[in-house]
């Protein structure tokens, strides 16, 4: 078997537990996202929590904060590396709670389809604004990052009305280097 094989029996199988049906993912305008070979530990997040990244956006990361820092701003790691399992759990407990498998699919994308899989996407916070929340968008921190994001190839994944119906996410930014 193939590994590309295995990957797909493992999606498929996390999809079937959940009720993801064929013909919802058909509607998914995501790209398929591979969990990457090597991940590094990074600092741990705000809620001192262990996290990883591929080892270049690591460093993009690092120097990025940096350089907020002597600017004034704060930013820090909310969320990093997610593996499909985790996606998975995450979407499990929303279903428990009794919310809607669509509406869920608006703000956590199926198990292969985050951008969290690759090691490449940040959630991004920053101090006296609530995490994951569109008021971010508000924030110095939003301003610093959308006129520096892309000196350290960090962009915003989720715009309003992105090509992927996918809710505006301000505070999701993704290493779009090498
Ligand atoms: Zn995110």
């Amino acid at each position: 078997m193939s590994p590309s094989t295995s990957l797909n029996e493992d999606l498929s199988h996390l999809h079937e537990a959940l009720g993801i049906s064929a013909e919802l993912l058909q509607d998914c305008k995501l790209p398929v996202c591979e969990e990457p070979a090597e991940l590094v530990k990074t600092e741990p997040d705000f809620y001192g929590r262990e996290q990883q990244l591929v080892p270049a956006a690591f460093a993009a990361w690092s120097a990025m904060k940096q350089a907020a820092a002597q600017d004034g701003v704060s930013i820090h790691l909310i969320s990093a590396f997610r593996n499909y399992r985790y996606q998975y759990e995450l979407i499990r407990r929303k279903l428990d709670a009794g919310q809607k498998l669509p509406d869920i699919l608006r703000v956590n994308a199926a198990p292969g389809f985050s951008e969290h899989h690759t090691g490449r996407a940040v959630d991004i916070g920053t101090l006296d604004c609530p995490a994951l929340e569109e008021v971010f968008e508000s924030t110095e921190a939003f301003k610093w990052l959308s006129a520096h994001g892309h000196e350290y190839r960090f962009s915003m994944t989720y715009p309003r009305g992105n090509p992927f119906g996918i809710a505006f996410e301000p505070w999701h930014w993704c290493y779009n280097g090498e």
